[in-house]
């Protein structure tokens, strides 16, 4: 596999990494961000909650109020009573229309519970208005405090609601939850502070003496309240936002003035005859000392909001930034690899296919234009040298292979007739009998003097002398094929060496070349020009008995000798082979 596929791939594995990493990362960011969404969400429910909760404990103000009236009513306590319950209503819907909303598709218990408060409320007003019809001196103690407490039981039916959203905002901003409870235990003390007002309801309304069971309920609902005091401090101890505001103006006027007011009513309801004050003047004293706790539970309500929205910025800030710091990353790391494969893995895959070139000694590779810096244009110059060196190492081998040729030519050849010399046809006549391709069953060693050759020089001169070696050697070169030996062997002496069936064969070329010679003009200057003569001694051996060269030379020389004793122009071959018609044992 190529390094460039290599690092594609590795590339490809990292970048997949990258990505599922990144994607869990924005995934758990995006989910951060929808819980604290949600959160916020959550919030509004929460806070319509407990506002919804207040508007159902303040209209028990007005019910008491009326509970103390004769029918007919009087028009104003009448009226009163028809807003708060028409703000109770407007709350009530606006905390239902929020259920609905999209961040509380899982908020069926909710609706749920908030369409038991509607229904028991319904119930509780109901009773009351049975209760409103009969003459007030008709209206039975156990009648009226059951009027009471029914308003008082739809309250907790508030709390699913508030459970569920204060996890809902938990879920999406845990440090929601100091402020929340807070808001929420100065909700139920604005519960409680009216549930403790409503239990003197019943004997200011008859004038009469607080019963034992109303002290016991008072003092158990003074009990929670106290209770609800050291809760707050505490919550207040831990937030110094929450201590800055309306919690001083909650501790002087409701736990100082309200709670005090409270104990001189109950010391006069104590008496026999009644604290002889009416429940519209109760309420009209008691009610604006509990208006404290309501602006410290919508201050706490406030931060806890703001701290909701400044999560959900903060998450959104961090989504956002979490999606540009890793698209950011992820080009910079397609950039990073784009540039490495380019600057570094394909000039190096490149450098290496020519280097591989260079080293096959194949048709040299093509480098790339100047198109690379630094180190990687410095390897390019480098393999440029290295072929440039290449090609002339190449050049000079070849160079010298010529020479080597020439010189062995020139080695092999005689200069004035082009045919082998003597070393040359020693060693090649050796090898033709080695030669297993060599077909012919017998070798013939021929060798040629011509007759008289100095008489020739001596007569026309060294040239002319020349040009008869060289006729001489035409002849012998069209006399024998390419594949036999032809030498000139020495001044005026040539050799063959020739492969053939029988004596006759070599006789008949041998007699054919004398002929010719006899009849070969060499043209001179000045004249006629002249014709001339030449010996032959034949020596003669079969292939399988492997003579030797020089052997044969020496007994070819010896018949060539004979020859010019006999006369010379004549052919001289070895006696024996002549005489049995075969080839000498
Ligand atoms: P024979 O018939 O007994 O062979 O007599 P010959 O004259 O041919 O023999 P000899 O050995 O006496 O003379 C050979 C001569 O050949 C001597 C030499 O000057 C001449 N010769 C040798 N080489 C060359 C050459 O290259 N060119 C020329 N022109 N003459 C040469
Ligand atoms: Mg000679
Ligand atoms: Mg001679």
């Amino acid at each position: 596999m190529s390094v460039d596929r290599r690092f594609g791939i590795i590339a490809s594995a990292l970048g997949l990494l990258f990505l599922v990493l990144a994607s869990g990362l924005l995934i758990h960011q995006w989910s951060a961000y929808t819980r604290a969404e949600y959160a916020l969400t959550h919030f509004q429910v929460f806070r319509a909650t407990l506002l919804a909760m207040e508007k159902v404990s303040a209209e028990r103000g007005p019910t008491n109020s009326v509970l103390g009236e004769d029918v007919p009513l009087p028009e104003a306590r009448a009226a009163a009573l028809r807003v708060a319950r028409a703000e109770s209503d407007a709350r009530i819907a606006q905390l239902v229309g929020l259920l609905g909303l999209p961040g509380c598709d899982r908020c069926e218990n909710e609706r749920a519970a908030a369409q038991r408060v509607q229904a028991t409320l319904a119930d509780a007003r109901a009773n009351i208005d049975r209760v409103l019809r009969v003459p007030r001196a008709q209206r039975t103690d156990p009648a009226l405090e059951q009027a009471v407490m029914r308003m008082v039981e739809v309250i907790p039916h508030f709390s699913p609601i508030t459970n569920a959203s204060t996890a809902g905002v938990l879920n999406g901003d845990a440090s929601a939850l100091n402020c929340m409870t807070a808001a929420r235990l100065a909700a139920t003390l604005r519960e409680q502070a009216g549930l403790l007002g409503s239990r003197f309801t019943a004997a200011l309304v008859s004038q009469r003496q607080l019963t034992e069971d109303e002290q016991f309920a008072i003092e158990r609902t003074r009990g929670g309240i106290d209770q609800l005091g050291a809760y707050m401090r505490t919550r207040v101890q831990e937030d110094a936002a929450l201590a800055h505001g309306a919690f001083a103006r909650v501790n002087g006027k409701y736990f100082g003035e309200g709670l005090a007011y409270v104990a001189r009513i109950r010391a006069l309801a104590s008496l026999p005859g009644g604290a002889a004050a009416s429940t519209g003047e109760f309420a009209a004293r008691y009610v604006p000392l509990m208006r404290p706790i309501v602006e410290f539970r919508d201050e706490a309500l406030a931060l806890a909001e703001e701290e909701v929205r400044l999560h959900r910025h903060a998450m959104l800030v961090r989504l956002v930034g979490a999606a540009g710091i890793l698209s950011s990353l992820m080009c910079a790391l397609a950039l990073g690899v784009w540039l490495f494969r380019r600057q570094v893995i394909r000039p190096f895959a490149e450098a290496a296919r020519v280097i591989r070139a260079i080293a096959a000694g194949g048709p040299s590779a093509d480098l790339p234009p100047n198109a690379y810096r630094g180190e990687i244009q410095e390897l390019f110059d480098a393999v440029q040298v290295l072929k440039a060196k290449d090609l002339e190492r190449t050049r000079l081998e070849q160079e010298r292979q010529r020479l080597i040729a020439e010189l062995r030519t020139m080695a092999e050849t005689d200069s004035l007739t082009r045919l082998l010399n003597r070393r040359a046809f020693e060693s090649r006549a050796q090898a033709a009998f080695l030669d297993r391709d060599v077909l012919a069953p017998y070798l013939a060693l021929v060798m040629i003097d011509i007759d008289h050759f100095k008489r020739i020089n001596d007569t026309y001169g060294h040239a002319v002398g020349d040009r008869a070696l060289e006729c001489m050697a035409d002849l012998c070169r069209e006399t024998w094929r390419k594949g036999d030996v032809v030498a000139r062997i020495g001044g005026e002496e040539f050799a063959v060496l020739v492969g053939v069936q029988d004596r006759a064969q070599v006789l008949e070329m041998v007699e054919r070349l004398r002929l010719r010679l006899s009849r070969a003009v060499v043209p001179v200057e000045q004249g006629a020009g002249f014709t001339m003569t030449a010996s032959f001694g034949v020596a003669y051996a079969a292939r399988a008995d492997a003579p030797s060269v020089k052997s044969l030379l020496k007994r070819a020389d010896r018949l060539l000798y004979r020859a010019k004793l006999a006369g010379r122009d004549r052919v001289e071959v070895e006696a024996s082979a002549l005489a049995d018609g075969g080839p000498p044992p």
